[in-house]
C-alpha cells in the first residue's frame, strides 16, 4: 500500500471536492493524506462569502464538506497564507501532489475612466462586504445616495442589484453580515439600475434566480416589454433552452403590472458602460446605446463582470486562470475550480472539475514512491494555524450567536475575533 500526501490550497468548493474525490479513490494499493490549506481562519471560500445571503440552500453544501473533513486522513490548515507562512515550493517538495484552488479573487476591470473614483465598486469587494469576508467587512460603502447601477449581466450583478433593491427586513432572518444588514437598513437608494452591454437574449443571469423577482414584496421590477420581444425576436425559434428559459422569465416580469414598491429594479439591455463621471465620487455614469449617448446619474456603482485569477501567484496567466493542461501546471503542481477553468458554473460544477484532475493525478502518482511523511512532518509542525477542532469552534459559536436571534447563524468578521473564539479566548 502506497500512501501520497497532497496539498490542498484553498478551502472553497474546488478545495473540497478535490479531497472528496481523493477519499473516493483510495483502494487497497493507493490512500491518499489530505492537508487543506486556507488563507483565512474560515474555510468554505465562496460557500460562506460569495453565495447571496438570502440563498441559505445553496449554502448547505457545507454539510458535504464537513462530511469530508471527518475523514481521518484529512487535515485543515487554516489562517496559513500559502506564499507568505508557508512557501508554496516548499510545498511542492515535501507533498507529493500540490493542488491550488485558490479561484479568482480579483475583480475584472471595465478598462474606462472614472473606474477608480470613490464609490465605484468590484464585485469582488461588494459582495465579500456584505458577507463578512474580514477583508472586506469594513469596506465605507456608501449606501446614501438614490441611485445605484450595477453593471455586468450575470447572477453575481444579479445578486448585487437584488440586495440592494429588495427590502432589508427580508435579510434580517439571514447570515447576511450585522454591518452589512445595518447599513442597508439605512439605505437611501431606491432605484437600482442593471445594465447589461448586450441584448436580453445574451445575459449571462439564469432564469431560476429572475423567477425570484416577483417574489419581492416591496420591489418595483421593470423590464421593458418592447426589449423583450424583440430580443425574443432576435433570438428566434433556435434559440438554446436556457435562452429561452431566461426570456420567457423575463416576460413575465415584463407583463407584470407594475406594483407601487418602495424600490425599484430596473433592467436595461444594450448600455455599454464609457465612462463613469465625477469629480470626488461617483457623480453619472455615460453608456453608449443604440440611441446614442446617455448620460445616467449615480450615487453607487457596482460592476459585476467576472474574476481574474491572481497574479501575485507568479504563475502563468491564460485568460481569467492559471494556465494548465487538464489541471496540470507545472511538475507536481495542480489546479482546479475557477483558478483552472476561470469563474463559470456552479458550485457543483466543482465536483465533476476536480474528480478529473484527481483522476489525473492518481493516475500520475501509480507507480511512484511516496515522499517521506517527515519531510511534510518538518514542514507544518511549526505552523501556527487554526486545524479542524478549532474551526469548529468558531462554526459553533456563529451557529449559537445566531439561534439567539433566529438567524443560521451571526458572522464573525475579523480576523482576531475568529482566533480568539477558535483560541477558546472568548
Ligand atoms: P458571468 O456570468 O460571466 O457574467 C459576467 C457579465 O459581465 C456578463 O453579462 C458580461 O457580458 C459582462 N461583462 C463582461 N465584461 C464587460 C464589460 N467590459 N462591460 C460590460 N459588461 C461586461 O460572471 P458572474 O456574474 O461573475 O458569475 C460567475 C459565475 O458564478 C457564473 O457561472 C455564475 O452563474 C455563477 N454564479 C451563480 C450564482 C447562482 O447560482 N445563484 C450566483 C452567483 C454566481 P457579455 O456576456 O456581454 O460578455
Amino acid at each position: 500500500m502506497s500512501t501520497y500526501r497532497v496539498a490542498i490550497v484553498g478551502a472553497g468548493p474546488a478545495g473540497y471536492f478535490s479531497a472528496q474525490a481523493l477519499q473516493g479513490l483510495s483502494n487497497d494499493d493507493m490512500a491518499f493524506k489530505v492537508d487543506l490549506f486556507e488563507k483565512l481562519p474560515t474555510p468554505w471560500g465562496l460557500v460562506r462569502s460569495g453565495v447571496a445571503p438570502d440563498h441559505p440552500k445553496i449554502k448547505s453544501v457545507s454539510k458535504v464538506f464537513e462530511k469530508i473533513s471527518d475523514d481521518p486522513n484529512f487535515r485543515l490548515f487554516a489562517n496559513v497564507e500559502v506564499g507568505n507562512d508557508i512557501s508554496l515550493d516548499s510545498l511542492k517538495e515535501a507533498y507529493d501532489a500540490v493542488i491550488l484552488a485558490v479561484g479568482t479573487p480579483i475583480g475584472k476591470k471595465l478598462g474606462i475612466p472614472g473606474e477608480d473614483l470613490r464609490n465605484c465598486w468590484s464585485s469582488a469587494e461588494f459582495v465579500p462586504w456584505y458577507n463578512g469576508h474580514p477583508d472586506y467587512s469594513q469596506l465605507d460603502i456608501d449606501l446614501s445616495g438614490r441611485r445605484a447601477i450595477v453593471i455586468g449581466a450575470g447572477n453575481v450583478a444579479m445578486d448585487v442589484a437584488r440586495l440592494l433593491a429588495m427590502n432589508s427586513n427580508d435579510l434580517v432572518t439571514t447570515d447576511i453580515s450585522d454591518g452589512a444588514l445595518d447599513e442597508l437598513h439605512n439605505s437611501s437608494i431606491r432605484e437600482v439600475w442593471l445594465c447589461a452591454r448586450r441584448g436580453a437574449e445574451f445575459a449571462s443571469f439564469t432564469a431560476p434566480e429572475l423567477r425570484e423577482l416577483p417574489e419581492l414584496k416591496d420591489t418595483n421590477v421593470v423590464i421593458s416589454r418592447e426589449e423583450i420581444s424583440e430580443a425574443i425576436a432576435r433570438a428566434g425559434n433556435e434559440a438554446e433552452r436556457h435562452v429561452k428559459a431566461n426570456l420567457d422569465a423575463m416576460q413575465v416580469i415584463a407583463l407584470m403590472d407594475r406594483r407601487e414598491g418602495n424600490k425599484r429594479l430596473e433592467f436595461h439591455f444594450g448600455y455599454v458602460p464609457k465612462q463613469i463621471r465625477g469629480t470626488s465620487k461617483v457623480e453619472s455614469v455615460v453608456f453608449t446605446t443604440a440611441q446614442g449617448e446617455v448620460e445616467v446619474e449615480a450615487d453607487l456603482v457596482v460592476t459585476a463582470i467576472g474574476y481574474e485569477a491572481d497574479p501575485e501567484w507568479n504563475l502563468k496567466l491564460e485568460g481569467s486562470n492559471f494556465q494548465n493542461s487538464d489541471g496540470l501546471i507545472e511538475d507536481n503542481l495542480y489546479t482546479v475550480g475557477w483558478a483552472k477553468r476561470g469563474p463559470s458554473g456552479v458550485i457543483g460544477t466543482n465536483k465533476s472539475d476536480a474528480s478529473s484532475v484527481v483522476e489525473e493525478i492518481v493516475y500520475r502518482l501509480s507507480g511512484c514512491k511516496p515522499k517521506s511523511e517527515s519531510l511534510r512532518d518538518n514542514l507544518v509542525e511549526n505552523l501556527n494555524h487554526i486545524d479542524l477542532e478549532e474551526w469548529r469552534q468558531i462554526n459553533e459559536f456563529e451557529i449559537a450567536e445566531g439561534a439567539k436571534v433566529g438567524r443560521p447563524r451571526v458572522k464573525l468578521i475579523t480576523t482576531l475575533e475568529m482566533i480568539a473564539v477558535a483560541k477558546g479566548e472568548r
